[in-house]
């Protein structure tokens, strides 16, 4: 174990430089010692970067996240598209028994693996095309957070040590997500699980091995049998913005009702809210959402998931429109809202833009400070108002 530590740390502290000098062949062999740790075999060490070149698409596209930039509306017209909500229900219907089977022994509904499914990888018609361990070793060697794509690199090849898929099939995308998942490495590594029995945990070719792998991670992730992800409501005319959460029994008394007509569940608790602030849709969301936030931690991907599902089981489109004309707060914009929030004494869980229902109270009550309608949603004014310090007030 010391012997790991002390190679972990040693990892770590050549990942910490951020442009590199060393040549790439020199940076490669830095990580033998992490690999062969983890159990990689100088064999399959050697195999595997035979021929490895930085892949020069790879830092471009480390500029673009298309769901972190556009407005929620956006992202989820193209997202939840009338033609992938057709394909859906045409998967879901294909993979029935298979797709029950995993409900049983995962407790996550089919049209939500459906959904993550369709969303990552638009139902396995584009798991992506690059070599993974070319993503993640460009990732590391560019400087672009690079332990954490380091560590990513190095499990990786414990995973073709270990024989789940050969070298030339490890594909994923630009940033290192695998097959048919969208997995991570290290995520692969604690949620992929064989369902089909063939020995191999196989994300890339075999269905119900990626569907079952999905429902498996978002159990391990806290996914509660039987509890919706949540609902669009409509609210009163005198609602109380500064609330947030509530028993489902005490936001009906409050007069908040679902957009669809259908009873809020007897049991279980809401959390209020607004993906672009008090002039776009309302929600009533459970922990099963934070929990779809917990694949791809933005709000816009687990609302693609969670409508996704919605639509292809029949439910209708969100009632409310989407504002038109929302600028969503970019992300390091974002970041800065989080530094004030610390220096406003806040226990803040992310330093890096991402924004939980946690922090959506805490800027509730600097929006009340700031005489703003307290909605959660980080957006331009509250930036403003911060900006301007006190006398902004
Ligand atoms: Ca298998």
């Amino acid at each position: 174990m010391i012997r790991l530590a002390a190679r972990l740390t040693l990892l770590l502290c050549l990942a910490a430089s951020p442009v590199r000098a060393e040549p790439f062949a020199d940076y490669l062999e830095t990580l033998r010692p992490a690999a062969r740790s983890r159990g990689v075999s100088d064999a399959v060490f050697d195999r595997a970067i035979a021929g490895l070149t930085p892949d020069p698409q790879v830092e471009a596209l480390t500029k673009r996240q298309p769901e972190f930039s556009r407005p929620i509306g956006a992202y989820l017209a193209s997202a939840v598209s009338a033609s992938r909500i057709t394909s859906g229900r045409k998967e879901l219907e294909k993979a029935a028994t298979t797709l029950q089977a995993i409900e049983v022994r995962y407790g996550v509904p089919a049209e939500i693996v459906v959904a993550v499914w369709g969303v990552e990888s638009n139902f396995g018609a584009s798991p992506g095309s690059k070599d993974v361990l070319r993503s993640l070793i460009t990732l590391a060697y560019i400087g672009y957070r690079t332990d954490y794509f380091a560590r990513e690199f190095v499990t990786a090849l414990g995973i073709l040590q270990k024989g789940d898929v050969p070298r030339a099939d490890m594909r994923g995308s630009w940033a290192g997500a695998m097959g048919q998942t969208q997995f991570m490495p290290s995520s692969f590594e604690k949620f992929a699980v064989d369902f089909d029995g063939d020995g191999h945990r196989d994300i890339w070719r075999s269905l119900p091995d990626a569907l079952a792998s999905t429902a498996n991670y978002l159990s391990q992730n806290g996914w509660q049998r039987g509890l919706p992800w949540g609902f669009e409501v409509v609210l009163p005319a005198n609602f109380d913005y500064a609330i947030s959460r509530h028993s489902f029994a005490d936001w009906a008394k409050l007069g908040i009702h679902r957009a669809d007509k259908g009873a809020l569940p007897a049991t279980g608790e809401g959390i209020m809210f607004f993906p672009s602030g008090a002039a776009g849709p309302a929600f009533l969301a459970t922990q099963n959402f934070a929990v779809l936030k917990t694949y791809n931690n933005s709000d816009a991907y687990a609302l693609s998931v969670a409508h996704l599902a919605d639509r292809m089981k029949g439910r209708p489109a969100f009632v409310s429109a989407w504002p038109a004309d929302e600028q969503p707060l970019p992300r390091e914009e974002r970041k800065e809202l989080q530094q004030y929030l610390i220096k406003l004494g806040y226990a803040v869980d992310d330093k890096e833009g991402r924004i939980s229902f946690a922090m959506r109270d805490m800027i509730r009550e600097v929006q009340a400070r700031y005489h703003l309608r307290p909605d959660g949603n980080p957006d331009w004014a509250l930036m403003k108002a911060l900006r301007g310090g006190p006398d902004a007030r």
